[in-house]
């Protein structure tokens, strides 16, 4: 077996595979370990990525395609449906994924590119030299063997160990785990190319239920709540069952998952001596819509951009690899964060009147005008007292970060 790599990837997500993938097509020797023994299962996803985003790094293929979203319906509590059309919906309008083909495929292409790749394979514990990371321990049906590597890209996803046992804080506060439960569910009425937003406090507290398609007649039908407002008898699971038996009483559940979504800034810092921390791992999924494919596949592969121009020049030391960090946090990934965990910020503190007010004022907007600004504006302008509400909840503040 052979145990030195110039690069070791930790994690057969869609951080790490993009990684593993574009090193290798860059000539270097590149081991992904993965712990599960088949990748993409279980999927923990609602599926849903923006096209134009996606296709920055991929062709769409059917095989991982299962539906085409053009256009998003936001539901407000009061049960007032605002209409979001393509050129308004943003990165709502695209496709909604087979992961379980996706994430394959993005693997396949790595190993076809020349990576090694190794399922039921987890990395245990981190190899240090002088307080760089040298590579790692991996355990294979109970064998432990050490991989040495030039470098090591952390994309062991939301529950992401391997950081944190390198020294890195990975915390995020209780409030600001989202945690999740989500049915795909089966003959139900909905529209095949609609992803719907459900809001409200009593329906999702601090999150939403979202509807996002496979088919005609089958969706992914899930909810995220604040992870400090999950109790016994309210769980995410509970909402869940509640807003199912309520609005779609003769769908059928043919599978259930559960997960966790990071809706905090992400770290503060993500390259380290001779390691890079890439995707879910790094905390970079959005504050607000807890999507995180395209920032998984972006930061996967800049990673492997900046990884593998340090290994060439020799030198992984952080300061080197510090370009990766300070281009994703000035990429407009990285200002839709910031931007987006200010409005996160605000949304969690909204009412439900507070929630009816401003998707009614916005539904009255001239959507040929619609950007943040503009919305901020309407709102303000539609209802003052709200916005003096806001205000203190900080709405000035991010109105003036982005006027
Ligand atoms: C319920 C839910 C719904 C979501 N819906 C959407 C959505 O609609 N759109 C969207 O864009 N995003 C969504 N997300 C977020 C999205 O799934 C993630 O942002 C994305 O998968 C991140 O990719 P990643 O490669 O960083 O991490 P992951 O996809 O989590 O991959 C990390 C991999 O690392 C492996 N691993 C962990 N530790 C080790 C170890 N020690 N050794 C080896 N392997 C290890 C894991 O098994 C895993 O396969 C959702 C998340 C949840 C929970």
């Amino acid at each position: 077996m052979k145990t030195s790599y110039d690069m070791l990837v930790i994690g057969g997500g869609p951080a790490g595979a993009m990684a593993a993938k574009c090193a290798a097509e860059k000539g270097h020797s590149v081991l992904l370990v993965e712990k599960r023994p088949a990748i993409g299962v279980p999927v923990r996803c609602a599926e849903g990525v923006g096209k134009e985003l996606l296709h920055q790094f991929l062709k769409p293929d059917d095989s991982w395609v299962a539906s085409e979203i053009d256009q998003a319906q936001i539901v407000a509590p009061d049960g007032f449906v605002m209409n979001l059309k393509p050129e308004h919906a943003g990165s709502e309008v695209g496709y909604v994924l087979d992961r379980k083909v996706f994430d394959r495929e993005l693997v396949w292409q790595a190993a076809n590119a020349g990576a090694d790749i190794m399922v039921k394979t987890r990395a245990v514990c981190p190899l240090t030299s002088d307080g760089r990371i040298t590579g790692a321990t991996i355990e294979h049906n109970g064998l432990k063997t050490d991989i040495s590597a030039g470098i090591v890209v952390a994309a062991d996803g939301v529950e992401s160990k391997f950081a944190r046992w390198c020294g890195v804080n990975t915390t995020v506060p209780l409030r600001e785990m989202e945690t999740c439960a989500q049915y795909l569910m089966t003959d139900i009425d909905i529209d095949p190319h609609t992803t719907v937003f459900y809001t409200g406090n009593s329906i999702s507290p601090a999150g939403y239920v979202w509807i996002f398609p496979k088919g005609e007649r089958t969706a992914n039908v899930g909810i995220g709540i604040a992870g400090d407002k999950s109790r016994s008898g309210s769980r995410a699971k509970d909402y869940l069952d509640r807003f199912v038996s309520m609005n779609l009483p003769k769908g059928k559940a043919i599978e259930l998952i559960a997960g966790g979504v990071s809706i905090c800034r992400p770290l503060e810092k993500t390259v380290f001596d001779g390691m890079i921390i890439a995707g879910d791992a790094a905390r970079v999924s959005d504050p607000l819509t807890g999507g995180g494919i395209y920032n998984a596949l972006y930061t996967g592969s800049l990673a492997a951009e900046v990884g593998t121009t340090a290994l060439s020049n020799g030198d992984v030391s952080a300061k080197a690899l510090s370009v990766y960090d300070t281009t994703w946090r000035s990429s407009p990934m990285g200002i839709a964060l910031e931007r987006n965990y200010q409005i996160k910020e605000i949304f969690v503190k909204l009412t439900d009147d507070d929630l009816n007010a401003i998707i009614h004022s916005v539904s009255d907007m001239n959507m040929s005008e619609f950007n943040t600004l503009n919305l901020i504006r309407n709102i303000v302008t539609a209802n003052p007292r709200l916005a003096m509400k806001l205000g203190k909840a900080g709405l000035k503040q991010l109105f003036d970060s982005i006027s």
